[in-house]
């Protein structure tokens, strides 16, 4: 398709490309949507085999952003930036300040955060040029690592889900086996000990899970039989994509709830697929919005980690609406999920928004212009 249909089809506000030759900047920045607040999304450095593969990319994910932002009932719009270049060999302290000027020139329509390929150290350059940068180091007053945040939010989610398959929040004596056991499920595997359940889990890196067994008591599991192990919960924290049509018939979980970003291989063939097997899906980008709820604290004021918890709680009751609205209108739970943001950022669009243009009266009748 070309760019600009792409463009148009997908309703995005705005979106700037960014060049500067001198230092080897190429990059794009997309906003998508400013109705509920500035565009908030990470930057993502990688290397793009074309500018269409990066173009195609900023626009999907600052898109989704929305949609995330909206659905965790956040002051946000939507917004990513990516970066064309190798992470491990293009990073310089003049290529991220020159993309740093061009964040301060969209004045804070979209703001920065880390991302795939950038990191807390990239984001200090990029505040020397701009003020809208988040995700900034605690020696700053930024919220520092998001991840103990994601998975407490996770943890909601995953009450959540088990209130509503088995009408009781309780997890004592699930069974939840983890996919993943590095940030986010480490610290999620910590709380989920802490609630009496039953961990199960694995992870490519052998320390991780012998970490795990020996101070959480998680019972190991082959890596390639995670998806199939029987449990109450199957939360995958590691890798996007293991939800398709050949693992799906295989699992053997009544829940599906976990941090990992786009965990389906398509979301409305595999979302429908585990609805008609009757599999309960928690939405991965309600979920895991822990992360950013998180940045979100940073703005206007200072950052709180207490505050922050506090509200990836909210993650509970946005997983109960998604599920009523799932039950009521017979959609797949991702489905019930999109609608949920999109009734919100219908409903708060109608208030107005600075974004709207300036109310100048027109000096013609429109029909004449
Ligand atoms: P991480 O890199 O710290 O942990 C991922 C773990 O998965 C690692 O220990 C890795 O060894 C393991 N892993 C990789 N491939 C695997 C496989 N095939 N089988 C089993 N284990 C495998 O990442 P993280 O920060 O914990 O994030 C986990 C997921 O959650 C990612 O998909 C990420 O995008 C998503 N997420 C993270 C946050 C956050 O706050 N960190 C927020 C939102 C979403």
């Amino acid at each position: 398709m070309d760019m600009f249909d792409q463009i148009a089809e997908m309703g995005h506000e705005r979106v700037l490309v960014c060049s500067n030759p001198e230092v080897g900047l190429r990059a794009i920045i997309a906003v998508h949507s400013t109705v509920l607040g500035p565009g908030l999304g990470g930057v993502r450095m990688w290397p793009f085999k074309s500018f269409e593969e990066a173009m195609t990319d900023v626009l999907r994910l600052s898109r989704g952003m929305t949609y995330k932002a909206a659905a965790a009932g956040l002051n946000l719009g939507g917004g990513k930036a990516v970066i064309i270049g190798d992470p491990k060999l293009d990073k310089s302290e003049a290529l991220f300040r020159a993309f740093g000027r061009y964040v301060e020139s969209l004045d804070g329509l979209y703001i920065t955060a880390e991302d795939v390929g950038t990191d807390m150290e990239d984001m200090e350059v990029i505040l020397t040029e701009s003020q809208w940068v988040t995700g900034k180091s605690p020696v700053r007053g930024g919220s520092g690592d998001p991840s103990p945040v994601t998975a407490h939010g996770v943890l909601q989610g995953i009450k959540a889900a088990v209130r509503w398959h088995y009408g009781n929040p309780d997890l004592s004596g699930r069974s939840v086996a983890i996919q993943g056991l590095g940030s986010v499920g480490y610290h999620l595997a910590e709380y989920l000990e802490a609630e009496g359940a039953k961990l199960l889990g694995c992870d490519i890196d052998r320390e991780r899970v012998a970490r795990a067994r020996d101070d959480l008591g998680l019972e190991p599991v082959p890596l390639d039989d995670i998806l199939e192990v029987e449990c109450d919960v199957l939360a995958p924290c590691a890798l996007g994509a293991i939800l398709d049509n050949s693992t799906i018939p295989r699992l053997r979980c009544q829940i599906v709830a976990g941090a990992a970003n786009n965990q389906m291989a398509n979301e409305d063939r595999d979302g429908r697929t585990l609805f008609e097997r009757g599999i309960l899906y928690a939405p991965d980008f309600m979920i895991n919005a822990g992360g950013l709820i998180n940045v979100y604290n940073e703005l206007g004021g200072e950052y709180n980690r207490e505050r922050a918890l506090r509200m990836t709680r909210t993650i509970y009751l946005n997983l109960m609406r998604a599920f009523e609205v799932s039950k009521a209108e017979s959609v797949p739970t991702n489905e019930a999920a999109d609608r949920v943001a999109e009734e919100r950022i219908a409903t708060i669009g109608r208030l107005g928004s600075r974004h709207w243009g300036r109310f100048i009266s027109p000096e013609a009748p429109a029909a004449a212009r």
